[in-house]
């Protein structure tokens, strides 16, 4: 009987519930919570009963309205696996009345300016209308991100201007925002990390419910666990994505659980075994390569001895025949010596023997050297960087060589090649541009992977293994330097790297 008795007052009712005073009036007012207003000022009382039925229907409801608390401040992540539902959630999130902010992919934003305008409108005619921004990813990032990064004094610039424009008429502010989503999608995993903190510390100041949400898809490799959870981390909540959070009973989320819980569990061991194999591949690739590398070798030096024998004798066809053969053989060897750095990568014994040396002299050297390798191209050389820089030599050197070996492969209708060198006080850059094939957008960011080729290149016409630019990028890399192209079908490529450089010694 005593729990029938209307006792909570919207105050008490907002502790009960753990939302604010604001939510549990709206809740009222849309009767989404049965209360009974008393006194003259129409005060709102709340029973127990009506309240734990509340609280029961959050807990069970698949809707949005379920899981996200309406707190003033919470900071949600969603991780959505298809449009509709991420329009349809945000939405949902949107439409109550309340100042919008939204920061989207230019494809979402239309479909989210289309159905919230509808929504707005509609609360025109009732209460009042919030306001309602609305950005495009694309045009707001570069007013904030320097270098690659969000700048913190650009950022709470900008936001501070459009959330205190937002919540002038004292309403509560609401955002949508894809940015984090849209650095994470193009690989900037650290600026999307270090936005969301910006976010975070941004709502220790001012008072706004943020969504986030990112592509499930965009979290499909083993190292995305970590940032995966450090994402989970920076948020107030967490929303998984649809498949789950649409089921409709907590006995069926239950045995979701367990057979996501079957799946993880089944993926780590198949994962595990497939290391296992992998390493055997490695060290199976490690041994034939050595093994091929020992007979090659004496068969190039009898092959040097034949050649100058015939010279002398005055044989110039049999002298003719052995320069060729040598040549095969220094493709060969060129083969087998990447292979043997793959296995030395992926075994972790790439060794580099280091010194202080000047870049101009080697990229000089190579360019002499892979010069007479062909009559059809020109190597031109535009500017020089003048500084030293501290690393191995000749791996540096193998580095510009297979550039521009590729450069030459991959532009069999152009005739010139252009080397350009440039340096600041920091580092160097170093780049080769050709008017040949060219490389496909979705193709590139894969070209520095183990034994990718680029889709219609024909293994006749461009012989290769697909390692070149792998073990580049690893050399690179380990210098400390970045390794990049620039490309269009049909047009050409550019692929530059820079090189930290000294400036003592
Ligand atoms: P390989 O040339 O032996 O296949 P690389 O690792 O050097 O191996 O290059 C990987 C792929 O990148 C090549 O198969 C080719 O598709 C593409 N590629 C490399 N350089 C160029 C270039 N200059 N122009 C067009 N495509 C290139």
């Amino acid at each position: 009987m005593e729990n029938s008795l209307p006792l909570f007052t919207v105050q008490k009712a907002a502790e009960f519930l753990g939302v604010n005073a604001g939510t549990i009036r709206r809740w009222a007012h849309n009767q989404q919570l049965n209360g009974t207003k008393i006194g003259i000022r129409g005060d709102w009382r709340f029973t127990k009963d009506e309240l734990l039925k509340m609280a029961k229907s959050n807990h069970e409801s698949h809707s949005l309205h379920g899981e996200l608390p309406m707190g003033e401040a919470e900071h949600f992540v969603f991780f959505y696996e298809n449009d509709e539902s991420l329009i349809n959630s945000v939405n949902e999130f949107l439409s109550k009345g309340d100042s919008v902010i939204v920061a989207a992919m230019h494809e979402h934003r239309a479909k989210l300016d289309e159905s919230l305008k509808e929504h707005r409108l509609d609360m025109a005619t009732g209460t009042s209308q919030g306001q309602y921004i609305s950005f495009d990813v694309i045009e707001i990032l570069p007013k904030f991100m320097v270098n690659g990064l969000p700048d913190p004094k650009r950022f709470f610039d900008l936001m501070e201007r459009v959330v205190i424009q937002a919540s002038s008429d004292g309403r509560r502010v609401r955002i949508f925002g894809e940015i984090v989503a849209y650095l994470w999608a193009e690989g900037n995993h650290g600026g999307a990390i270090r936005l969301e903190q910006l976010w975070n510390e941004l709502q220790k100041k001012y008072s706004f419910s943020l969504f986030c949400a990112y592509p499930m898809h965009g979290f499909n490799e083993n190292t995305h666990t970590t940032p995966f959870n450090d994402i989970c981390d920076l948020h107030s909540k967490v929303l998984p994505a649809e498949s789950y959070s649409k089921l409709d009973s907590t006995d069926a989320r239950l045995r979701e659980i367990a057979i996501l819980q079957q799946k993880a569990n089944s993926l780590e061991v198949e994962i595990e075994r497939r290391i296992k194999l992998e390493k055997q591949k490695d060290e199976f690739m490690g041994i034939v390569s050595h093994e091929l590398k020992t007979p090659v070798t004496s068969l190039k030096a009898f092959t040097q001895v034949l050649k100058s024998k015939f010279q002398k004798e005055g044989n110039l066809k049999s002298a003719e025949y052995l320069a060729k053969m040598d040549t095969q053989i220094n493709k060969l060897t060129g083969l087998i010596e990447d292979l043997l750095d793959v296995t030395k990568v992926q075994g972790g014994k790439f060794q580099f023997h280091e010194s202080y040396f000047h870049f101009d002299e080697v990229v000089d050297e190579v360019i002499e050297e892979v010069q007479r390798t062909t009559e059809k191209h020109t190597i031109i050389k535009k500017g020089s960087a003048r500084k030293k820089i501290f690393g191995d030599r000749d791996r540096i050197g193998q580095v510009i060589t297979n550039l521009l070996t590729n450069a030459i492969k991959y532009s069999p209708n152009a005739n010139t090649i252009i080397v350009k060198l440039s340096a600041d006080k920091n580092e160097l850059v170093f780049s080769v541009e050709d008017f040949g094939v060219g490389i496909s957008k979705n193709e590139q960011s894969h070209l520095f992977e183990r034994f990718y080729r680029a889709s219609g290149v024909q293994q006749e016409t461009y012989p290769g293994l697909g390692l070149g630019l792998y073990i580049s990028a690893q050399i690179v890399q380990r210098h400390g330097g970045r390794i990049w192209v620039e490309s269009k079908k049909n047009e050409g490529s550019t692929f530059s790297f820079t090189l930290p450089v000294k400036n003592k010694k």
